[in-house]
């Protein structure tokens, strides 16, 4: 169920690991106030000109209460049952989603092999019959050495062009977008592609898309020839090329197969993960593989729990554990506008909209539009300026925010 709740640049970079989600350094984690001041832009800025780091994590704890936020800038953790809980649920969806991701690489291997070798077959039944109509004066025995020899040529040149660097010699650069590398942690450092690895530029000893097309051409090659050597005259070549072809629809069908099986295996996988039909996962937070992304103009970094693919389109998800709320909190939201913020600067491309999941069914898309980004600076302005002046305090008189608090074991404002 998806409801739409009314309204309210991304560098995915691999820096040194962390000890919090969205990448706050140990070294940040203080009280002390940062010397700072504020631009023209709103935004606070330190002597070298560069704005302070506020965190999407940070915005979710000031938006819940600025005390909270304070806190953990001072390094005290959050405690209770429910942050275990919610850390467990996190790396649980990761694994299920990678596992997901793992499974749409089969089904495209599967498919791709499948439709190699239905290649293969044509191949051979298109031969049998051009052999058994055409007049031409050479024997079938002339044709397999012709083939023979084709095929010893297909054969070297793939082997030359696995073991020789012919890539880097004749400066051809990786086909793989770089901007999509940016966005995308599964694709690059989880799950291994289907042929040629990301980047892939070969070297010595190794092959992509061009070595495996001519040493299947050489194979062809070499089948035909083995099929002619065996045949007196042209019908019997004929006969042959259309066995030949017979025996591959076998393993063509056994193929198939296969792929069937791993359709099945991804639709499972896919419910499993809780991704829609129309949508692919691009990113998902795991703390060990994911990039953090950095908009150095505002100093906002993040790692949302997932990117997805609609349309077309990257959008930011926030998932959520524990109790399913009637509307989304303010924190998430505002968290959720980080990474809204965070994959527009990214990918130069506006995302219409992200998704807060309040477990597996209880979605919420939010609106990503001029407002919103008000909202959000205001948010991450004042944080920097707190960062700057201090000055943080309770901003509400609900005892039950308190009571929900990880944090009230160290705060002296507590309501209960
Ligand atoms: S216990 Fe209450 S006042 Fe203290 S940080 Fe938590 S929510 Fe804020």
């Amino acid at each position: 169920m998806i409801n739409h709740t009314s309204r309210h640049n991304l560098d995915v970079k691999a820096p040194p690991r962390t000890n919090s989600r969205d990448g706050f350094l140990s070294s940040e984690v203080t009280n002390k106030h940062v010397i700072a001041e504020e631009s023209d832009d709103g935004f606070w800025r330190d002597l070298e000109g560069k704005a302070l780091h506020v965190s999407a994590s940070d915005l979710e704890r000031h938006a819940y209460c600025p005390l909270s936020w304070s806190l953990a800038r001072e390094g005290k953790t959050g405690r209770g049952e429910a942050i275990t809980a919610g850390r467990q649920k996190h790396a649980e969806i990761h694994s299920k989603v990678k596992s997901f991701k793992e499974k749409q690489n089969e089904l495209k291997k599967a498919l791709i092999i499948w439709s190699w070798w239905f290649t293969i077959v044509i191949i051979f039944i298109s031969d049998a019959i051009i052999f058994t109509n055409i007049s031409d004066s050479r024997t079938p025995l002339d044709i397999a050495r012709y083939l023979t020899i084709l095929a010893l040529i297909w054969l070297g040149l793939g082997l030359f062009a696995i073991y020789l660097p012919w890539r880097k010699w004749l400066g051809i650069s990786s086909s793989y977008s770089d901007d999509f590398d940016e966005i995308s942690n599964l694709n690059t450092e989880v799950i291994s592609p289907t042929f040629e690895p990301f980047g892939f530029i070969g070297g010595w000893g190794q092959g992509g898309r061009v070595e495996a097309g001519l040493l299947m051409g050489a194979t062809i090659f070499g089948l035909h020839a083995i099929g002619l050597t065996w045949a007196s005259d042209k019908q019997q070549a004929g006969f042959i090329l259309v066995t030949v072809a017979m025996v591959w629809t076998l393993l063509a069908s056994w193929q198939l197969q296969r792929a069937l099986l791993a359709d099945s295996a991804l639709e499972i996988a896919r419910i499993d993960a809780g991704v829609e039909n129309d949508m692919d996962v691009a990113y998902s937070d795991d703390e060990a593989t994911a990039g953090l992304l950095i908009d150095e103009q505002t100093g906002l970094r993040g790692r949302p729990d997932q990117i997805v693919i609609v349309e077309g389109e990257f959008i930011p998800v926030e998932q959520k554990t524990g109790k399913i709320p009637e509307k989304p909190h303010k924190s998430h939201k505002m968290q959720l506008l980080a990474y809204l913020h965070l994959v527009e600067s990214t990918t130069n491309r506006k995302p219409p909209y992200g998704v807060l999941r309040y477990g597996s069914e209880n979605l919420h898309t939010i609106d990503w539009d001029d407002e919103s980004k008000h909202i959000l600076f205001s948010a991450v302005k004042e944080v920097q300026r707190l960062m700057t002046e201090g000055g943080a305090e309770r901003n509400h008189n609900r005892k039950g925010k308190c009571q929900s608090c990880s944090r009230r074991y160290a705060c002296d404002s507590s309501l209960v």
